[in-house]
Formats: C-alpha cells, sequence, structure tokens
C-alpha cells in the first residue's frame, strides 16, 4: 500500500474535483482513495510526502515514432513531404540495436516528462532488421511504462504512385499476415493491461485503398483499435484529392476508417462538415502541436473538435519533428497554439491538462481504467513539484504546470510502482541510455551513408 499525503490533486474525474491540500492511497496496482486533507491511518504502508507538489492522472501520449529518437535534427526547414523524402532513405537502414536504444531513449524521455502510457506508431520494417515490434515492446518494458505498440505498414511505393521508395514497403498479405501474428503475440485484452496493440497503416500517401480497408476488416475482427495520420498538411489533401477524387477524411471514412475504435494523429485540415463527422462516430484524433508547428503543417481545430464530442488527445509525434519529446512540453503548446488560432479562451489550462490525461485515454479506449484518479482505476500518478523557482508561489498548481516553464516530473508511478523519484529514472540508467542512443543515432548515419553539414541540417547550401 502507499500513501500519498500533502498535495494538491487534479482529479480529472467527472466532476472536475481538485483539492488544495489532498490525498492518495494505492493498493496494489489500483487507487482506493482519494480525497481533501490527511490520508486515514494505514498502517505498514509507504507513504510519500508530497507537500509542495502537484498529483495530476500520469500522462497518456496518443501518437509517437520511437525509432526517430536516431534521426533529430534532420531536414530542420523542410515541409512534411520534403522531410519524409529525405528520412525515408535514413530510416531504412534502421535495425534492431538502433530501434532498443532510440525507443529506450525516447520511452525514457516519455517518463521523466510526467507520461504513464504511450502509444507508438512503427510503420518502417525493412527486411533485414528482425523484429522491430518485439523490440520496442521489450524496450517499453525495461523502462516500465504502459505500451500500445501500433503495427504501421507502407505498401504503396513511389512506383506505384506513393512517396516512400520502393525499398521500404512491404508486400500487402505480408502486412496483413504480420499484423494478425502481432496481436496474437503482444495484445493483452485483459484489465489492467501494460501492451495492446493497435493496427496502424501509415497515411493515404504510403498505403493502398486495400490495404487501409483490409486492415479495418481485420483489427474488428481482432478486437483491436486502428490508427493512421491524417489530414496533416494541404499537399495531403492535395495527394488526394488527384488520387482519389475525395478529401482525406471523405476518402478514410469510404474506407471504414471513421467510429470509436480510431484514433487519427493529426487532423489539421478538417472542414466544419468533417469536424461534426468526428463528433458523430466518436472518431479520436492526436493532436501534435509541438511537430505541426515544427512543419509549419498548421493549427489542428482542438475546440471545435471536443465541442463535437470527439476525443482529443495530446501527442508528441516522433522525435525527427518534435526535438524534444516530452509529453509535458506538449500541455503548454496545445494551449498557446489553440490561443493563437482561437484567442484566449480557445483552451484553459485544465482543457489542455484533460487532452494529455483523461481525453488520450479515450483515445486509446481506456478512460474506465486510466486519464483520471479515481478510487478504482489504476495508480498511475504524476507528482510534479511546483514549490522551486520555476513556480513556487503561483496562484494555481494547473497554471503553473500548464501554463509555466515546462518541467520533469519529481514522482511517476505506474500501476503503484515508481519509474521516477526525486526527478530521476529508477528503472534505467538515463545516461547509459543517453550514451546508448547517441552511439546508435552516429551507427544509423555511418549506414545510411547520410551526409553532414548544413545540407543534411536543411540549412541553405545553396
Ligand atoms: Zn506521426
Amino acid at each position: 500500500m502507499i500513501v500519498i499525503d500533502g498535495c494538491a490533486i487534479a482529479t480529472l474525474d467527472g466532476d472536475g474535483a481538485e483539492h488544495a491540500d489532498g490525498h492518495l492511497v494505492i493498493e496494489d496496482d489500483r487507487i482506493v482513495a482519494v480525497g481533501e486533507g490527511r490520508a486515514p491511518d494505514a498502517p505498514g504502508a509507504r507513504r510519500i510526502d508530497a507537500r509542495g507538489m502537484l498529483a495530476t492522472p500520469g500522462l497518456v501520449n496518443c501518437h509517437h515514432h520511437l525509432y526517430q529518437w536516431a534521426t533529430r535534427g534532420l531536414a530542420q526547414q523542410a515541409t512534411l513531404f520534403e522531410w519524409l523524402v529525405e528520412l525515408y532513405p535514413v530510416w531504412a537502414h534502421v535495425d534492431d540495436e538502433i530501434e532498443w536504444a532510440a525507443a529506450r531513449a525516447g520511452l525514457a524521455a516519455l517518463a521523466l516528462s510526467g507520461c504513464t502510457t504511450t502509444t507508438d506508431h512503427h510503420y518502417v520494417f525493412p527486411a533485414t532488421a528482425g523484429d522491430l515490434l518485439e523490440v520496442e515492446i521489450g524496450a517499453a518494458g525495461s523502462i516500465g511504462v504502459r505500451f500500445h505498440p501500433c503495427r504501421g505498414s507502407m505498401d504503396l511505393g513511389r512506383s506505384d504512385g506513393g512517396l516512400p521508395p520502393d525499398e521500404i514497403v512491404e508486400d500487402r498479405d505480408a502486412i496483413l499476415a504480420a499484423s494478425e501474428e502481432a496481436v496474437a503475440r503482444f495484445h493483452d485484452p485483459s484489465p489492467g493491461a501494460m501492451v495492446r496493440v493497435a493496427l496502424a497503416p501509415c497515411s493515404p500517401f504510403s498505403v493502398t485503398a486495400e490495404l487501409m480497408a483490409e486492415t479495418a476488416q481485420l483489427a474488428r475482427r481482432l478486437g483491436v483499435r486502428l490508427h493512421t495520420h491524417m489530414a496533416e498538411t494541404l499537399d495531403e489533401e492535395a495527394f488526394c484529392i488527384e488520387r482519389f477524387g475525395v478529401r482525406p477524411v471523405q476518402y478514410l471514412e469510404d474506407l471504414g476508417w471513421l467510429g470509436d475504435d480510431v484514433w487519427l494523429a493529426h487532423c489539421v485540415h478538417l472542414s466544419d462538415e468533417e469536424i461534426g463527422r468526428f463528433g458523430a462516430t466518436r472518431t479520436g484524433v492526436a493532436h501534435c502541436p509541438s511537430s505541426n508547428a515544427r512543419l509549419g503543417a498548421g493549427i489542428a481545430p482542438v475546440a471545435a473538435l471536443t465541442r463535437a464530442g470527439a476525443p482529443v488527445g495530446l501527442g508528441v509525434d516522433g522525435a525527427a519533428s518534435n526535438e524534444s519529446g516530452a509529453l509535458s512540453v506538449e500541455l503548454r503548446e496545445a494551449l498557446l497554439v489553440a490561443r493563437i488560432a482561437g484567442g484566449p479562451a480557445a483552451m484553459t489550462a485544465r482543457d489542455a491538462l484533460a487532452l494529455a490525461t483523461i481525453e488520450g485515454a479515450r483515445c486509446l479506449g481506456r478512460e474506465d481504467e486510466l486519464g483520471s484518479l479515481e478510487p478504482g482505476k489504476l495508480a498511475d500518478v504524476a507528482l510534479w513539484r511546483l514549490d522551486e523557482l520555476d513556480h513556487a508561489g503561483i496562484e494555481d498548481p494547473i497554471a503553473a504546470l500548464v501554463l509555466g516553464r515546462p518541467r520533469g516530473v519529481d514522482t511517476l508511478l505506474v500501476g503503484g510502482r515508481a519509474v521516477v523519484e526525486g526527478g530521476e529514472l529508477r528503472t534505467a540508467d538515463a545516461d547509459a541510455v543517453a550514451a546508448d542512443a547517441a552511439r546508435q543515432s552516429r551507427r544509423l548515419r555511418e549506414r545510411a551513408g547520410a551526409p553532414g553539414g548544413a545540407a543534411a541540417r536543411g540549412g541553405s547550401a545553396a
């Protein structure tokens, strides 16, 4: 049993209950009590003195590409399509050692930023690379975060009118067989699961319509969720209109891809009518504000989507288009970009925190056991220290967390297990993880023969 005492608490429950000086009690992997004031006596319990801290639900990251940790800092001034064309040939050289190092670094960065549950969209499977999905599931287990890996895929190479080079696309039947095998091997439908698998063809410009439709049928037969990229850029919109004769959302809907078992990354360029369809079908959205800003893609209509009833979670996206990889940063980014587009009432600090917690849990279909601090829910808890220079004395602890300088978490519990304590990773040596990531990033650049210098960084070499 664990007793957490003396902290402000944002429960994110259905009533939005908050406590100025409250307590949490945890038994095994579940929360058993939350409330104002001191916890009831619990002889033998481990006590965490959380004075000066804010307790929130562990953050939920709804979109990522962990392998991209090994290709940060490249193509800095590129549009999405330019960035992809530059990076695909590098990603074609990812192998199991690179995947392991990049995934561990990305997962450690997430944990240190308060994230207890993350998804990953892995769609690059070079023929000789080994089982990269198995590798990243092992990496998540070693860091100790709850993991929703997506078996991604690409089957539309350049010679068939797609964007990726032919060398890194797979055969459709092989993809469907590997997807089914991934679910059979790794997906755990039971309550409290640490690993759940989703199926995730990559994007309209790298996947055939046949694979999209057949993957949706397979996911529904197997009872797993669906994920893909959608409406990220105007280039994608133009591609869909030219190739399919319809806008991206209509394309997806025609293939059976709107529904409450689907969550989609980005959704920046949506019409009012399309936003209404997201709400009516309860299709989820993974909002990735830093990545959208970094690639100059635009600002997703988050307030309109949530008003329409669509679940909207937050995502860091891959670290090649968001060199931070920290989810606590996205709280602030989400609020700021919403207000740039829609004025100061477009998003409150509490709205931003809800995106990163309960709304993210809805995207992953786990709002019954994740995303809020309530008795019966899993003990995924983030404790944020707010009594130091950056935040001491601030009027509202939630404003400190969302509007103040983005910071690391002090203590992170996943199912009651301490993954971060005192701001330090407890499940791995962060310095060793960083050194391995640096070594494998270098190795990937050497394997790919990627040029260094200003051109590779997207600088103006001309
Ligand atoms: Zn992405």
